[in-house]
């Protein structure tokens, strides 16, 4: 029995197309439907279902950026493609006639897609819906008979619904492509068996004049077909765009692979998201299945899962085989809305230990991001050595910041303590941090696992980076791959330092891990005065950012006082480390 994730629930396109595709194959199947496309990924990633389906394109529609870029994101490993047509048919309750109908629920997309019937029926309303299944399953429970769904043949025989009509849609080649997606493994390798493969690739061209036509011309001497090529805008970085491109090869055909790692060197950004068989309609046209070799990873530079890239790992990696590097051997860039961490860049994260007031925190947050910080970090729940210290301003706080957040454009960051903070907290900032006290409180690892935000991890005050692994592959292996590790400085013998900065520990874990990491020094020493120089080196070392303390008044901050930096303060860390407001102010 194999399981597969879709969005949507049973009776739905996309699980009447699961079913159809493996019941061909002689396989049971057990479906899981998920509300949404990134929970298809997760459900994925997480193992709780062996394989995803993603729509990518729609004949009529077009493409599904979706579909590509989350399959980019979780590092998704494609395995083949499923062509599935769209076979609309208006199903109601039985007894009931077309003539009859007033309301027709369906997708809105499918809505569009029947316009021509549905502009036949004047007496008709349409009703968008989340997806086909929802639709046919609410007109069965609603027991209207003047109220009909557009859904499947399939999802008649499942709600007990009767077919009204059938072949409605304005074209009836309404084909959506989709692409069925497992989790890679290290060294996974799917096998050829003969069928004609294509490979699916996300890039953006250098600004220079011709570099496209360079890097078509490349696939062209290659003897390369582009089945597509679509651009879109890249997030956060006006007017540069990312190509969708698939191309009829197979990236493990050394011919391709020479072309791909050429194309690799022309481009700003490069991710090869895999090779997959393709779906059998069109089946015939497409690749040199001679020159097929079964050499090769499936990423032609980046060693994906080769043995030597293992080989660098102790022993103890067996505990966090999604954390260790081979798994993502080209890294993880967390995106936090406009944000990203990780890959070549370093950001600062900055802001009070505690909110305290609404003027503090909205002055903290604009000072911190006219000096160029992009995330604002608040806390609100505190974990305090004493019962009696400030405990922080709990919900109200978070609000605060969430409110400083969007006056000054900042993403914002703040500690989740316990299980049961974890669904609103999500709902209230972008980015959920788990406290050095907390890196081993399994049962909340595994709760921010299961969201969708991203996780700052910071490492345990007596936690080994093994623990601290360990602790991220909790996270990731409940689904969520979004994690962002943070040294904060580790207990030892020294009492002149509040901590002892371990700024060894990022060399290590860029060598063992694909997630990035941030450097505390605020915490890691404690001393206001001796922040400057550790962000240095901290940068010098190879960290993604650091993350410091900036309070307005530093004397009067209800925590960590002694550590706080003041905006002169900041201004010159940030001078040193030659970050730019990336803001207008
Ligand atoms: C904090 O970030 O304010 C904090 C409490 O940090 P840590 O968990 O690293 O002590
Ligand atoms: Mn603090």
């Amino acid at each position: 029995m194999v399981t597969a994730a879709f969005q949507g629930i049973e009776g739905a396109h996309s699980d009447v197309a699961l079913r159809t595709h493996f019941e061909a194959r002689g396989d049971k199947v057990e479906t899981v439907g998920v509300p949404t496309f990134r929970e298809v990924a997760a459900a994925v990633v997480a193992g709780r279902a062996r394989y995803g389906l993603l729509p990518i394109d729609n004949a009529i529609a077009g493409t599904f950026r979706d579909g590509y870029d989350l399959v980019a994101q979780y590092d998704l490993l494609p395995v083949r493609e499923i062509l599935w047509r769209m076979d609309h048919r208006l199903l109601g309750l039985p007894g009931s006639t077309l003539a009859a109908i007033r309301r027709i629920e369906a997708h809105p997309i499918v809505l569009e897609e029947c316009g021509r019937f549905l502009a036949t029926l004047a007496a008709a309303r349409a009703i968008p819906a989340v997806d086909t299944g929802v639709a046919a399953r609410d007109v069965a429970e609603g027991g209207d008979k003047t109220v009909a769904a557009i859904a499947p043949p399939q999802a008649a025989e499942r709600y007990g619904l009767v077919e009204l009509a059938s072949n409605i849609a304005d074209y009836p080649d309404n084909f959506t492509r989709f692409l069925l997606v497992e989790a890679p493994v290290w060294g996974q390798e799917t096998t050829p068996d003969g069928t004609p493969r294509r490979t699916s690739l996300l890039f953006a061209a250098r600004h220079e004049a011709g570099s496209l036509a360079r890097i078509l011309t490349l696939f062209a001497d290659a003897k390369i077909n582009l089945s597509k090529l679509e651009s879109r805008p890249r997030p956060g970085k006006g007017w540069e765009y990312l190509f969708y491109a698939d191309l009829d090869c197979d990236a493990r055909d050394p011919d391709a692979a020479r072309a791909l790692e050429r194309v690799r060197e022309l481009c700003a950004e490069f991710r090869l998201l895999g090779s997959y068989d393709i779906a059998s309609p069109r089946a015939e046209s497409a690749t040199r299945a001679s020159e097929r070799t079964s050499k090769g990873a499936r990423d032609p530079s980046a060693g994906a899962g080769s043995p030597k890239a293992a080989a660098d790992l102790p022993s103890s990696a067996k505990n966090w085989p999604k954390a260790a590097r081979p798994s993502k051997p080209n890294g993880t860039v967390v995106r936090v809305r406009q944000v990203d961490v990780g890959g070549d860049g370093f950001i600062v994260a900055a802001g009070p230990c505690s909110v305290e007031s609404r003027d503090q925190v909205i002055v903290t947050a604009q000072e911190v991001r006219a000096r160029g910080a992009v995330l604002l970090r608040g806390g609100a729940f505190k974990p305090r050595t004493s019962p009696y210290a400030f405990q922080g301003l709990g919900w109200e706080g978070v609000e605060l910041l969430a409110e400083a957040g969007r006056i000054s454009g900042l993403p914002t960051v703040s500690e989740v303590m316990s299980v049961d903070q974890v669904e609103r907290m999500a709902r209230s900032v972008d980015v959920l941090q788990i406290g050095a006290r907390n890196m081993q409180n399994f049962d909340l690892l595994k709760a921010v696992g299961k969201t969708t935000t991203p996780v700052l991890l910071k490492r345990g005050l007596s936690a080994s980076l093994d623990e601290l692994l360990a602790a991220a592959e909790y996270i990731l292996s409940e689904g969520n791959p979004q994690v962002i590790l943070c040294e904060r400085g580790i207990r030892t013998f020294e009492t002149a330092t509040r901590n002892t900065l371990d700024l060894s520990a990022v060399p290590v874990l860029r060598e063992r891990t694909h997630l990035p990491i941030l450097v505390d020094p605020s915490h890691g020493v404690g001393v206001r005065r001796w922040i400057r120089p550790l962000a240095r080196a901290a940068k010098a070392v190879g960290a993604h950012g650091i993350l410091v303390e900036v309070h307005p008044n530093p004397s009067e901050a209800k925590s960590d006082a002694e550590q706080a930096l003041t905006f002169a303060d900041f201004e010159q860390i940030m001078d040193d480390l030659g970050q730019i407001p990336v803001y207008p102010s």
